[in-house]
Protein backbone atom coordinates (compact mmCIF):
# COMPACT_ATOMS: atom_id res chain seq x y z
CA UNK A 1 0.00 0.00 0.00
CA UNK A 2 2.95 2.42 1.22
CA UNK A 3 4.70 1.62 -2.28
CA UNK A 4 1.55 2.38 -3.94
CA UNK A 5 1.17 5.62 -2.58
CA UNK A 6 4.79 6.29 -3.20
CA UNK A 7 4.62 5.29 -6.72
CA UNK A 8 1.49 7.47 -7.57
CA UNK A 9 2.93 10.39 -5.50
CA UNK A 10 5.80 9.95 -7.75
CA UNK A 11 3.86 9.79 -11.03
CA UNK A 12 1.86 12.85 -9.84
CA UNK A 13 5.38 14.97 -9.10
CA UNK A 14 6.33 13.70 -12.65
CA UNK A 15 3.34 14.47 -14.43
CA UNK A 16 3.48 18.09 -13.02
CA UNK A 17 7.08 18.45 -14.03
CA UNK A 18 5.97 17.38 -17.86
CA UNK A 19 2.73 20.00 -17.76
CA UNK A 20 5.14 22.63 -16.49
CA UNK A 21 8.11 22.23 -19.00
CA UNK A 22 5.33 22.12 -21.73
CA UNK A 23 3.77 25.46 -20.58
CA UNK A 24 7.61 27.00 -20.16
CA UNK A 25 8.07 25.63 -24.26
CA UNK A 26 4.68 26.98 -25.27
CA UNK A 27 6.48 30.10 -26.99
CA UNK A 28 3.82 32.75 -27.61
CA UNK A 29 2.91 32.60 -31.23
CA UNK A 30 2.54 36.09 -32.09
CA UNK A 31 0.57 36.53 -35.39
CA UNK A 32 2.97 37.77 -38.41
CA UNK A 33 2.39 41.57 -38.88
CA UNK A 34 0.26 42.44 -41.97
CA UNK A 35 3.28 43.93 -43.22
CA UNK A 36 3.43 44.74 -46.62
CA UNK A 37 6.04 42.79 -48.97
CA UNK A 38 7.35 44.69 -51.45
CA UNK A 39 5.87 43.76 -54.66
CA UNK A 40 8.67 41.93 -57.11
CA UNK A 41 9.00 41.53 -60.46
CA UNK A 42 9.25 37.68 -60.21
CA UNK A 43 10.13 36.91 -63.62
CA UNK A 44 12.21 39.99 -64.40
CA UNK A 45 14.29 39.29 -61.24
CA UNK A 46 14.72 35.52 -62.39
CA UNK A 47 15.84 36.90 -65.50
CA UNK A 48 18.55 39.21 -63.64
CA UNK A 49 19.29 36.43 -61.88
CA UNK A 50 19.96 33.79 -64.51
CA UNK A 51 22.06 36.73 -66.14
CA UNK A 52 24.66 36.90 -63.64
CA UNK A 53 24.82 32.66 -63.48
CA UNK A 54 25.40 33.08 -67.48
CA UNK A 55 28.89 34.45 -66.36
CA UNK A 56 30.98 31.98 -64.58
CA UNK A 57 33.07 33.81 -61.93
CA UNK A 58 35.01 30.34 -61.02
CA UNK A 59 37.63 30.50 -57.97
CA UNK A 60 40.01 27.91 -58.36
CA UNK A 61 42.86 26.84 -55.80
CA UNK A 62 45.19 27.85 -58.20
CA UNK A 63 44.60 31.41 -58.35
CA UNK A 64 46.85 31.93 -61.83
CA UNK A 65 43.83 30.02 -62.90
CA UNK A 66 41.38 32.28 -62.91
CA UNK A 67 39.34 34.47 -65.48
CA UNK A 68 39.08 37.48 -63.62
CA UNK A 69 37.94 39.23 -66.34
CA UNK A 70 34.29 37.65 -65.80
CA UNK A 71 34.81 39.29 -62.28
CA UNK A 72 34.77 42.54 -64.43
CA UNK A 73 32.12 41.28 -66.64
CA UNK A 74 30.22 40.99 -63.35
CA UNK A 75 30.57 44.04 -62.44
CA UNK A 76 29.30 46.06 -65.13
CA UNK A 77 26.39 44.08 -65.82
CA UNK A 78 25.47 44.52 -61.87
CA UNK A 79 25.94 48.42 -62.51
CA UNK A 80 23.66 47.84 -66.10
CA UNK A 81 20.50 45.99 -64.53
CA UNK A 82 20.79 48.09 -61.52
CA UNK A 83 20.74 51.39 -62.58
CA UNK A 84 18.67 52.90 -59.44
CA UNK A 85 20.94 52.02 -56.95
CA UNK A 86 24.19 52.49 -58.47
CA UNK A 87 23.31 56.44 -58.84
CA UNK A 88 22.20 56.67 -55.03
CA UNK A 89 24.32 54.46 -53.50
CA UNK A 90 28.43 54.74 -52.82
CA UNK A 91 30.51 51.84 -54.90
CA UNK A 92 33.91 51.24 -54.21
CA UNK A 93 35.74 48.31 -56.24
CA UNK A 94 38.24 47.22 -53.53
CA UNK A 95 41.49 45.12 -54.90
CA UNK A 96 40.60 45.29 -58.03
CA UNK A 97 37.73 42.76 -58.31
CA UNK A 98 35.36 42.74 -54.86
CA UNK A 99 32.58 45.44 -54.54
CA UNK A 100 31.81 47.71 -51.75
CA UNK A 101 28.79 49.76 -51.76
CA UNK A 102 27.62 51.86 -48.71
CA UNK A 103 24.14 53.59 -48.38
CA UNK A 104 25.02 56.78 -46.08
CA UNK A 105 22.39 56.84 -43.36
CA UNK A 106 20.59 59.91 -42.20
CA UNK A 107 21.65 59.29 -38.57
CA UNK A 108 25.60 59.06 -38.96
CA UNK A 109 26.54 59.05 -35.11
CA UNK A 110 24.19 55.73 -34.91
CA UNK A 111 26.10 52.01 -35.80
CA UNK A 112 26.30 50.86 -39.38
CA UNK A 113 25.20 48.17 -40.64
CA UNK A 114 27.28 44.98 -42.67
CA UNK A 115 25.70 43.15 -44.89
CA UNK A 116 27.85 40.22 -47.18
CA UNK A 117 27.93 37.79 -50.18
CA UNK A 118 30.20 36.89 -52.27
CA UNK A 119 30.60 37.30 -56.19
CA UNK A 120 32.41 34.01 -57.26
CA UNK A 121 31.50 30.24 -57.14
CA UNK A 122 33.25 27.09 -57.19
CA UNK A 123 34.15 25.04 -59.82
CA UNK A 124 32.41 22.28 -61.65
CA UNK A 125 33.30 18.84 -60.87
CA UNK A 126 35.44 17.48 -64.12
CA UNK A 127 33.39 14.56 -65.40
CA UNK A 128 29.90 15.48 -63.78
CA UNK A 129 28.70 17.70 -66.21
CA UNK A 130 26.88 15.02 -67.31
CA UNK A 131 25.09 15.08 -64.77
CA UNK A 132 23.76 18.49 -64.63
CA UNK A 133 19.97 18.55 -66.43
CA UNK A 134 20.65 21.99 -67.86
CA UNK A 135 24.03 22.99 -68.65
CA UNK A 136 25.89 24.20 -65.25
CA UNK A 137 26.29 28.27 -66.73
CA UNK A 138 23.44 27.47 -69.08
CA UNK A 139 20.78 30.12 -66.27
CA UNK A 140 18.32 28.33 -67.94
CA UNK A 141 14.81 29.09 -66.59
CA UNK A 142 12.66 25.90 -66.69
CA UNK A 143 10.24 24.60 -64.29
CA UNK A 144 10.12 27.54 -62.13
CA UNK A 145 13.30 27.61 -61.16
CA UNK A 146 17.00 29.24 -62.36
CA UNK A 147 19.36 26.48 -63.15
CA UNK A 148 23.07 26.97 -62.78
CA UNK A 149 26.22 27.18 -60.43
CA UNK A 150 25.87 29.79 -58.15
CA UNK A 151 21.67 30.15 -57.50
CA UNK A 152 22.21 29.04 -54.35
CA UNK A 153 25.65 29.64 -53.56
CA UNK A 154 25.93 32.73 -53.54
CA UNK A 155 24.97 34.88 -56.45
CA UNK A 156 21.25 34.46 -55.70
CA UNK A 157 22.10 36.49 -52.17
CA UNK A 158 24.38 38.88 -54.17
CA UNK A 159 21.30 39.36 -57.04
CA UNK A 160 18.44 39.38 -54.37
CA UNK A 161 20.03 42.49 -52.72
CA UNK A 162 20.51 44.47 -55.56
CA UNK A 163 16.75 44.26 -56.00
CA UNK A 164 15.98 45.07 -52.58
CA UNK A 165 18.22 48.26 -53.06
CA UNK A 166 16.75 48.76 -56.20
CA UNK A 167 13.19 48.98 -55.04
CA UNK A 168 14.02 50.55 -52.21
CA UNK A 169 16.10 53.32 -53.62
CA UNK A 170 12.51 53.58 -56.21
CA UNK A 171 10.52 53.85 -53.16
CA UNK A 172 12.02 57.09 -51.83
CA UNK A 173 13.48 54.74 -49.04
CA UNK A 174 16.19 56.45 -47.22
CA UNK A 175 18.40 54.30 -44.47
CA UNK A 176 18.37 55.82 -40.87
CA UNK A 177 21.50 54.27 -40.08
CA UNK A 178 24.42 53.55 -42.46
CA UNK A 179 24.44 50.42 -44.69
CA UNK A 180 27.24 48.53 -46.13
CA UNK A 181 27.10 45.80 -48.69
CA UNK A 182 30.54 44.07 -49.31
CA UNK A 183 30.59 41.58 -52.04
CA UNK A 184 34.04 39.69 -52.07
CA UNK A 185 35.59 37.81 -54.89
CA UNK A 186 37.38 34.97 -53.80
CA UNK A 187 35.17 33.66 -50.71
CA UNK A 188 35.80 29.75 -52.44
CA UNK A 189 39.44 30.21 -51.94
CA UNK A 190 39.49 31.59 -48.43
CA UNK A 191 38.11 35.34 -48.72
CA UNK A 192 42.15 36.71 -48.46
CA UNK A 193 41.85 38.74 -51.64
CA UNK A 194 38.21 40.43 -51.22
CA UNK A 195 36.86 39.86 -47.75
CA UNK A 196 39.98 40.45 -45.82
CA UNK A 197 40.89 43.35 -47.91
CA UNK A 198 37.48 44.96 -47.22
CA UNK A 199 37.40 43.96 -43.93
CA UNK A 200 40.79 45.85 -43.21
CA UNK A 201 38.98 49.28 -45.44
CA UNK A 202 36.47 49.17 -43.37
CA UNK A 203 38.33 49.08 -40.13
CA UNK A 204 41.16 51.64 -41.17
CA UNK A 205 37.64 54.07 -41.18
CA UNK A 206 36.72 52.89 -37.86
CA UNK A 207 33.43 51.13 -38.86
CA UNK A 208 32.39 49.38 -36.03
CA UNK A 209 28.41 47.37 -37.04
CA UNK A 210 26.09 46.76 -35.20
CA UNK A 211 25.98 43.43 -36.77
CA UNK A 212 27.10 41.98 -39.75
CA UNK A 213 25.08 39.15 -41.92
CA UNK A 214 26.55 36.41 -44.19
CA UNK A 215 25.62 33.19 -45.54
CA UNK A 216 25.51 29.71 -43.80
CA UNK A 217 22.23 29.28 -42.28
CA UNK A 218 18.76 28.59 -44.30
CA UNK A 219 15.77 27.81 -44.09
CA UNK A 220 15.39 23.85 -43.83
CA UNK A 221 12.04 21.66 -44.60
CA UNK A 222 12.27 18.05 -43.22
CA UNK A 223 15.95 18.40 -41.98
CA UNK A 224 15.72 17.97 -38.58
CA UNK A 225 13.91 14.71 -37.27
CA UNK A 226 10.30 14.85 -36.09
CA UNK A 227 10.09 18.74 -36.78
CA UNK A 228 7.09 19.62 -39.71
CA UNK A 229 7.85 23.31 -39.68
CA UNK A 230 10.44 25.00 -41.93
CA UNK A 231 13.40 25.80 -39.81
CA UNK A 232 15.18 29.27 -40.15
CA UNK A 233 18.39 28.92 -39.23
CA UNK A 234 19.99 32.36 -37.68
CA UNK A 235 23.71 31.15 -37.50
CA UNK A 236 25.14 32.84 -33.76
CA UNK A 237 28.62 31.65 -34.76
CA UNK A 238 31.15 29.85 -36.68
CA UNK A 239 33.36 26.83 -36.26
CA UNK A 240 37.31 27.60 -36.37
CA UNK A 241 39.46 25.74 -39.05
CA UNK A 242 42.87 23.97 -39.26
CA UNK A 243 44.70 21.51 -40.40
CA UNK A 244 47.87 19.50 -39.04
CA UNK A 245 50.30 17.47 -40.83
CA UNK A 246 51.66 14.31 -38.77
CA UNK A 247 55.19 12.72 -39.89
CA UNK A 248 57.25 9.62 -39.18
CA UNK A 249 60.86 9.66 -40.48
CA UNK A 250 62.44 6.54 -40.61
CA UNK A 251 65.97 4.80 -42.20
CA UNK A 252 64.77 3.29 -45.31
CA UNK A 253 65.52 -0.05 -46.37
CA UNK A 254 64.37 -3.31 -48.24
CA UNK A 255 61.13 -4.31 -46.94
CA UNK A 256 62.19 -8.09 -46.07
CA UNK A 257 63.51 -6.76 -42.80
CA UNK A 258 61.67 -3.97 -41.06
CA UNK A 259 61.39 -2.59 -37.86
CA UNK A 260 58.64 -3.42 -35.36
CA UNK A 261 56.91 -0.17 -36.40
CA UNK A 262 57.59 1.53 -39.71
CA UNK A 263 57.21 5.08 -40.63
CA UNK A 264 53.97 4.06 -42.66
CA UNK A 265 53.02 1.74 -39.02
CA UNK A 266 53.72 4.92 -36.64
CA UNK A 267 51.57 7.03 -38.66
CA UNK A 268 48.93 4.84 -39.12
CA UNK A 269 49.27 4.54 -34.94
CA UNK A 270 48.68 8.31 -34.83
CA UNK A 271 45.76 8.34 -36.95
CA UNK A 272 43.98 5.62 -35.58
CA UNK A 273 44.50 7.26 -32.00
CA UNK A 274 42.96 10.85 -33.23
CA UNK A 275 40.04 8.98 -34.77
CA UNK A 276 39.31 7.06 -31.14
CA UNK A 277 39.80 9.93 -29.18
CA UNK A 278 38.21 12.82 -30.87
CA UNK A 279 38.24 16.00 -28.64
CA UNK A 280 35.32 15.65 -25.73
CA UNK A 281 31.41 16.81 -26.60
CA UNK A 282 29.43 19.36 -25.03
CA UNK A 283 26.49 21.12 -25.23
CA UNK A 284 26.98 24.75 -25.34
CA UNK A 285 25.66 28.18 -26.98
CA UNK A 286 24.90 28.33 -29.91
CA UNK A 287 24.07 25.34 -30.06
CA UNK A 288 22.11 25.09 -26.78
CA UNK A 289 19.98 28.10 -28.21
CA UNK A 290 19.40 26.18 -31.78
CA UNK A 291 17.52 23.48 -28.92
CA UNK A 292 15.82 25.27 -27.10
CA UNK A 293 14.16 27.48 -30.43
CA UNK A 294 12.90 23.87 -31.35
CA UNK A 295 11.90 22.23 -28.40
CA UNK A 296 8.22 23.44 -28.97
CA UNK A 297 8.75 21.62 -31.97
CA UNK A 298 9.79 18.19 -31.16
CA UNK A 299 8.13 15.24 -29.82
CA UNK A 300 7.30 15.70 -25.60
CA UNK A 301 10.02 12.97 -24.80
CA UNK A 302 12.90 14.93 -26.41
CA UNK A 303 11.43 18.24 -25.16
CA UNK A 304 11.37 17.09 -21.23
CA UNK A 305 15.06 16.31 -22.33
CA UNK A 306 15.85 19.90 -23.27
CA UNK A 307 14.09 21.84 -21.02
CA UNK A 308 15.92 19.60 -18.37
CA UNK A 309 19.61 19.69 -19.61
CA UNK A 310 20.56 19.96 -16.24
CA UNK A 311 19.87 16.15 -15.97
CA UNK A 312 19.53 15.04 -19.41
CA UNK A 313 22.68 16.70 -21.33
CA UNK A 314 24.99 13.28 -21.31
CA UNK A 315 21.80 11.02 -22.93
CA UNK A 316 21.06 14.22 -25.54
CA UNK A 317 25.06 14.61 -26.12
CA UNK A 318 24.64 10.57 -26.78
CA UNK A 319 21.42 11.01 -29.02
CA UNK A 320 23.11 13.84 -30.80
CA UNK A 321 26.15 12.38 -31.25
CA UNK A 322 25.07 9.20 -33.31
CA UNK A 323 24.82 11.52 -37.08
CA UNK A 324 27.97 13.10 -38.19
CA UNK A 325 25.74 16.25 -38.60
CA UNK A 326 24.57 16.61 -35.26
CA UNK A 327 28.09 15.36 -34.03
CA UNK A 328 29.64 18.03 -35.75
CA UNK A 329 28.21 20.46 -33.27
CA UNK A 330 29.21 19.22 -30.21
CA UNK A 331 32.53 19.23 -30.66
CA UNK A 332 36.03 19.82 -32.51
CA UNK A 333 36.00 17.35 -35.51
CA UNK A 334 38.88 15.05 -36.32
CA UNK A 335 38.79 14.49 -40.09
CA UNK A 336 41.90 12.49 -41.42
CA UNK A 337 41.95 13.56 -45.14
CA UNK A 338 45.09 12.61 -46.67
CA UNK A 339 47.96 10.28 -46.29
CA UNK A 340 51.38 10.29 -48.06
CA UNK A 341 54.05 7.52 -48.20
CA UNK A 342 56.44 4.68 -49.92
CA UNK A 343 57.19 4.85 -53.85
CA UNK A 344 56.94 1.09 -54.66
CA UNK A 345 55.49 -2.15 -52.88
CA UNK A 346 59.01 -3.84 -51.36
CA UNK A 347 61.23 -0.77 -49.87
CA UNK A 348 60.54 0.94 -46.66
CA UNK A 349 59.33 4.76 -47.18
CA UNK A 350 62.05 7.35 -45.34
CA UNK A 351 58.57 8.96 -44.49
CA UNK A 352 55.75 8.90 -43.73
CA UNK A 353 52.60 11.90 -43.21
CA UNK A 354 49.02 12.01 -42.95
CA UNK A 355 47.01 15.17 -42.68
CA UNK A 356 44.01 15.90 -40.38
CA UNK A 357 41.51 18.45 -40.47
CA UNK A 358 39.92 19.85 -37.52
CA UNK A 359 36.87 21.96 -37.39
CA UNK A 360 37.08 24.02 -33.82
CA UNK A 361 34.13 24.82 -31.42
CA UNK A 362 33.81 28.14 -29.84
CA UNK A 363 36.22 27.91 -26.64
CA UNK A 364 38.35 25.02 -28.23
CA UNK A 365 41.19 27.37 -29.14
CA UNK A 366 44.47 26.44 -31.80
CA UNK A 367 46.73 25.42 -29.20
CA UNK A 368 43.83 23.42 -27.24
CA UNK A 369 44.03 21.69 -30.51
CA UNK A 370 47.46 20.88 -30.80
CA UNK A 371 47.68 20.20 -27.46
CA UNK A 372 45.38 17.82 -27.80
CA UNK A 373 47.38 15.66 -30.66
CA UNK A 374 50.33 15.48 -28.74
CA UNK A 375 48.66 14.31 -26.05
CA UNK A 376 46.66 11.85 -27.91
CA UNK A 377 49.45 10.90 -30.20
CA UNK A 378 51.87 10.69 -27.98
CA UNK A 379 54.79 9.17 -29.61
CA UNK A 380 58.20 11.38 -30.14
CA UNK A 381 58.38 9.61 -33.47
CA UNK A 382 55.97 11.80 -34.98
CA UNK A 383 56.54 15.25 -35.73
CA UNK A 384 53.52 17.52 -35.78
CA UNK A 385 52.99 20.73 -37.64
CA UNK A 386 50.51 23.12 -39.04
CA UNK A 387 49.70 22.27 -42.37
CA UNK A 388 49.53 25.13 -45.06
CA UNK A 389 47.76 28.58 -42.89
CA UNK A 390 48.01 28.22 -39.20
CA UNK A 391 44.06 28.33 -39.47
CA UNK A 392 41.36 30.03 -37.75
CA UNK A 393 39.67 30.13 -34.21
CA UNK A 394 36.15 29.84 -33.86
CA UNK A 395 34.15 33.12 -34.20
CA UNK A 396 32.83 34.24 -31.18
CA UNK A 397 29.28 33.58 -30.08
CA UNK A 398 26.54 36.06 -30.87
CA UNK A 399 23.33 36.71 -28.38
CA UNK A 400 20.30 35.22 -29.73
CA UNK A 401 18.39 37.73 -27.16
CA UNK A 402 20.06 40.48 -28.81
CA UNK A 403 17.94 43.38 -30.41
CA UNK A 404 19.58 42.29 -33.71
CA UNK A 405 18.29 39.04 -33.86
CA UNK A 406 14.74 39.88 -32.91
CA UNK A 407 14.73 41.99 -35.84
CA UNK A 408 15.98 39.01 -38.29
CA UNK A 409 13.65 36.82 -36.16
CA UNK A 410 10.63 39.54 -37.19
CA UNK A 411 12.03 39.62 -40.85
CA UNK A 412 11.85 36.01 -41.14
CA UNK A 413 8.03 36.13 -39.77
CA UNK A 414 6.49 38.34 -41.93
CA UNK A 415 8.21 37.49 -45.29
CA UNK A 416 8.14 33.50 -43.59
CA UNK A 417 5.28 32.88 -41.29
CA UNK A 418 5.72 28.95 -40.91
CA UNK A 419 9.02 29.03 -40.17
CA UNK A 420 10.26 28.19 -36.98
CA UNK A 421 12.89 30.50 -36.33
CA UNK A 422 16.34 28.68 -34.63
CA UNK A 423 19.85 29.40 -34.30
CA UNK A 424 22.71 27.10 -34.45
CA UNK A 425 26.37 27.12 -35.55
CA UNK A 426 27.91 27.57 -39.26
CA UNK A 427 29.77 24.28 -39.69
CA UNK A 428 31.42 25.50 -42.83
CA UNK A 429 33.14 28.87 -43.52
CA UNK A 430 32.10 32.26 -44.40
CA UNK A 431 34.01 35.16 -45.55
CA UNK A 432 32.58 36.58 -42.01
CA UNK A 433 35.45 34.96 -40.56
CA UNK A 434 37.90 37.32 -42.23
CA UNK A 435 35.70 40.62 -40.33
CA UNK A 436 36.53 40.45 -36.74
CA UNK A 437 36.65 43.55 -35.18
CA UNK A 438 34.29 45.19 -37.69
CA UNK A 439 31.00 44.09 -36.24
CA UNK A 440 29.55 43.75 -32.74
CA UNK A 441 27.61 40.79 -33.83
CA UNK A 442 27.21 38.42 -36.28
CA UNK A 443 25.19 36.12 -38.23
CA UNK A 444 24.48 33.79 -40.81
CA UNK A 445 21.62 33.70 -42.98
CA UNK A 446 19.88 33.66 -46.14
CA UNK A 447 16.40 32.53 -46.26
CA UNK A 448 16.57 29.97 -48.75
CA UNK A 449 14.78 27.25 -48.63
CA UNK A 450 16.57 23.59 -49.13
CA UNK A 451 15.12 20.24 -48.36
CA UNK A 452 17.20 17.35 -47.73
CA UNK A 453 17.38 16.65 -51.57
CA UNK A 454 18.62 19.73 -52.26
CA UNK A 455 21.65 19.84 -49.77
CA UNK A 456 23.97 18.15 -52.20
CA UNK A 457 23.52 20.62 -55.12
CA UNK A 458 25.31 22.80 -52.86
CA UNK A 459 28.94 22.87 -54.09
CA UNK A 460 27.12 19.64 -56.65
CA UNK A 461 25.56 19.22 -59.96
CA UNK A 462 21.90 20.54 -60.48
CA UNK A 463 22.32 23.82 -58.42
CA UNK A 464 19.27 25.32 -58.71
CA UNK A 465 16.36 28.02 -57.06
CA UNK A 466 12.50 28.46 -57.30
CA UNK A 467 11.49 31.66 -59.08
CA UNK A 468 8.95 32.28 -55.64
CA UNK A 469 12.13 31.53 -53.60
CA UNK A 470 14.49 33.83 -54.98
CA UNK A 471 11.53 36.41 -55.04
CA UNK A 472 11.07 35.80 -50.86
CA UNK A 473 15.13 36.55 -50.47
CA UNK A 474 14.25 39.67 -51.83
CA UNK A 475 11.24 40.40 -50.05
CA UNK A 476 12.86 39.32 -46.96
CA UNK A 477 16.29 42.10 -47.42
CA UNK A 478 13.65 44.66 -48.45
CA UNK A 479 11.94 43.65 -45.24
CA UNK A 480 15.09 43.82 -43.06
CA UNK A 481 15.94 47.17 -44.00
CA UNK A 482 12.76 49.12 -43.44
CA UNK A 483 12.46 47.58 -40.27
CA UNK A 484 15.74 48.44 -39.40
CA UNK A 485 14.24 51.90 -40.04
CA UNK A 486 11.51 51.96 -37.70
ZN1 LIG B 1 29.12 30.62 -50.40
Amino acid sequence: MRVIKLVLFLVLVLAAVLAYNTAQLQRKKTAPSAAALAPVDEAAAAQRLAGAVQIPTISYSDRSAIDLTRLEALADYLQIQFPRLHATLQREVVNEHSLLYTWPGRDLAAPPLLFLAHLDVVPIEPGSEGLWTHAPFSGDIADGYVWGRGTIDDKASVLAWQEALEILVASGFQPQRTLYFAFGHDEEIGGEQGAAKIAALLKERGVKAEFALDEGGVITNGVFPGISRPVASIMAAEKGYASFRLTARASGGHSSMPPRTTAVGAVARAVARLQEQPMPARLAPPTTDMLDRLAPEMPLLLKVAVANRWLFAPLLIHELGKAPVSDALLRTTTAPTMLRAGIKDNVLPSEASAVVNFRLLPGDTLAAVEHHIRDVVADPQIEIAHEGEAGNEASPVSDTRSAAFALLERSVNEVFPNAVVSSGIVIGTTDLRNYNGVFERRYNFVPTPLTPEDLPRIHGSNERIAIADYANIVRFYVRLLQNLNS
